[in-house]
């Protein structure tokens, strides 16, 4: 195959253009996009091996080696990683299908955010080594023994050209000829500085001209006090593939009923608040320092997918392979004892820092609901987790807990209800009747608590009720106006009924309401309003 020459897809040159002409001023974060790529092809690659033994060229060394040229102005960094076939290169380096980069786009998109801070939170993969190279090569050969190599050659303005590369060994090889006034990324010294900062956790060896910088660190395995709020940052960044910094740190050893090292951290942002889809698991999983898988589906909760880290596991068996080992017994037992651990942190934090925990919640609420639908061993835990406003909590967000705490004895029910807004609730008819027995009410706005509360029965023995459900009986409180006559209520009862007729099921007569003359209760079996509403929509 001869050159030829592509055009970039519009996303990926509008993403150039704003990377290429925006001032952020920390440009050497590319050096950490580009090593961070090649320590994850060198891992591809060696799961690869693992279970495939036609590699091309399978006695290279896996480690990165990187190289700085002043005289030429340029900084080359090559790993013997997996490589990249034509399609992969086309695929890869021409279009834009990592998340990180999407969440970028948006968030220009949306909030017209200064570009250098947003460059600063989602960085921007292997495009952002045009904040630094006025052209880039990648010399690549996929491990496929089939593929030929390449070379993939772009100035980052309007696209690229691919051209045949037959020398090209296995694995990538970026060249970076670098901009004028950038001078200081062909500098060894600089690279070393910047390499120390960031590429520690990088578990292959990486070389600088020749010499080794790196000493890999597990630092899930030190004890807590060892480790330094820097060391945990920079280790978020590295395991999370992330740029903001960690909102909440759980690191923990456990000896029973497993050995266990775990060290899990909560992002900043809610990726899927932008709008983005469903987020990838991102716990990996270790056997003594052994990676064994990055994205292991099962080994928690699809809702604790929002959770970054590591854990490290010296009873799982080196062989087993990935598929048999996503449905073992070990795996589910972790997942059972790490989801307990975590629900307790976050319970701790509820109570020792309030604030961070709101704000926690604020964000990442979505993700507990989803967990209260859909695993019932988890339930009661995470419903102690929730937080509302109610008719008596002051503005104040409260706990179901509070609320049994400021029951009157004998009530067996908490009540709750669904509106659009808190004063939707608080105008709507319903409400009067508990506000004036003195009873409290939960008020829940978001679209998806009702299929939440439909999910949960109960809470510590307290059953949950709709205030709006017509089977409610409540005391009566004595009212002021002289009552109707038997004879007049039957009357106004088969008025009521005729002028409505088909729109109801029945009219009753009852002390529940104190200044409403009358209110729509939804009958016991019937959907409530959310749901005609939703039906309504779907045209049922
Ligand atoms: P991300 O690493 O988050 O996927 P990048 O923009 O950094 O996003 O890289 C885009 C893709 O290009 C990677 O997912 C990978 O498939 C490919 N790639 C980049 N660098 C290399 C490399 N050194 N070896 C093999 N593939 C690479
Ligand atoms: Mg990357």
């Amino acid at each position: 195959m001869s050159k030829e020459t592509q055009s970039f897809q519009a996303e990926v040159r509008q993403l150039l253009d704003i990377v290429i002409h925006s001032i952020y001023t920390d440009k050497e974060i590319f050096v950490r996009e580009l090593v961070s790529n090649a320590s994850d092809a060198l891992e591809k690659l060696r799961l690869l091996q693992l279970k495939d033994n036609n590699i091309y060229q399978a006695d290279l060394p896996l480690e990165i080696n990187i190289t700085t040229d002043e005289e030429n102005n340029t900084l080359t960094i090559a790993d013997h990683g997996i490589g990249m076939t034509h399609a992969e290169l086309v695929q890869n380096l021409g279009t834009i299908a990592h998340s990180g980069t999407k969440a970028f786009l948006e968030q220009i998109k949306e909030q017209g955010e200064n570009n250098a801070d947003v460059i600063g939170k989602f960085g921007v993969g292997f495009y952002s080594s045009f904040m630094a190279a006025s052209e880039v090569e990648v010399f690549t050969r996929s491990s496929d023994p089939a593929a030929d190599g390449h070379v993939w050659t772009s100035d980052g303005a309007s696209g690229y050209s691919i051209d045949d590369a037959a020398d090209a060994e296995r694995g990538s090889k970026m060249v970076l000829k670098l901009k004028e006034g950038m001078e200081e990324f062909a500098k060894a010294d600089r690279i070393k500085a910047i390499l120390e900062k960031y590429s520690n956790f990088v578990s292959f060896p990486i070389n600088l001209n020749g010499e080794r910088v790196n000493t890999v660190e597990a630092i899930w395995l030190k004890s807590k006090k060892d480790v330094t709020e820097e060391q945990y940052e920079e280790f978020y960044k590295f395991v999370a593939h992330a740029w903001d910094k960690p909102r909440g740190t759980m690191h923990f050893s456990a000896d029973a009923p497993l050995s266990i090292h775990a060290l899990l951290f909560i992002p900043e942002e809610n990726q899927e608040q932008f709008g983005m889809g469903q987020m990838e698991a991102g716990v990996s999983l270790y056997c003594r320092k052994v990676l064994i898988d990055s994205k292991p589906e099962k080994l928690l909760p699809d809702w604790l997918r929002f959770l970054r880290g590591v854990i490290d596991s010296e009873d799982l068996p080196l062989s087993i392979s990935r598929e048999a080992m996503q449905d073992s017994a070990l795996i589910k037992k972790l997942n059972t004892l790490i989801t307990k651990r975590f629900l307790k942190f976050l319970d701790r934090q509820a109570k020792n820092e309030t604030e961070k925990y709101l704000e926690f919640y604020q964000k990442f609420s979505r993700f507990l609901k989803e967990g209260i639908a859909t695993s019932p061993e988890h339930q009661e835990q995470l419903v102690s987790l929730l937080r509302f406003e109610s008719s008596m909590s002051d503005g104040e967000k409260s706990s179901f807990a509070e609320y049994i705490d400021r029951a009157k004895d004998g009530q067996e029910e908490i009540y709750y209800l669904l509106g659009s807004s808190k004063d939707a609730i608080e105008q709507g008819p319903y409400l009067e009747a508990f506000k004036a027995r003195g009873i409290e009410v939960a008020y829940f706005t978001e679209p998806v608590d009702q299929y939440v509360l439909d999910s949960i029965f109960e809470f510590k023995g307290k059953k949950f009720v709709a205030a709006n459900s017509s089977d409610i009986e409540l005391e009566d409180v004595v009212s002021e106006g002289e009552a109707l006559s038997e004879a007049d209520e039957t009357k106004l009862k088969d008025w009521l009924k005729s002028t409505l007729g088909e729109r109801i099921e029945n009219v009753n007569s009852s002390g529940r309401l104190v200044d409403s003359p009358v209110a729509a209760l939804t009958p016991k079996e019937a959907p409530n309003a959310q749901m005609r509403a939703m039906m309504q929509a779907m045209g049922q």
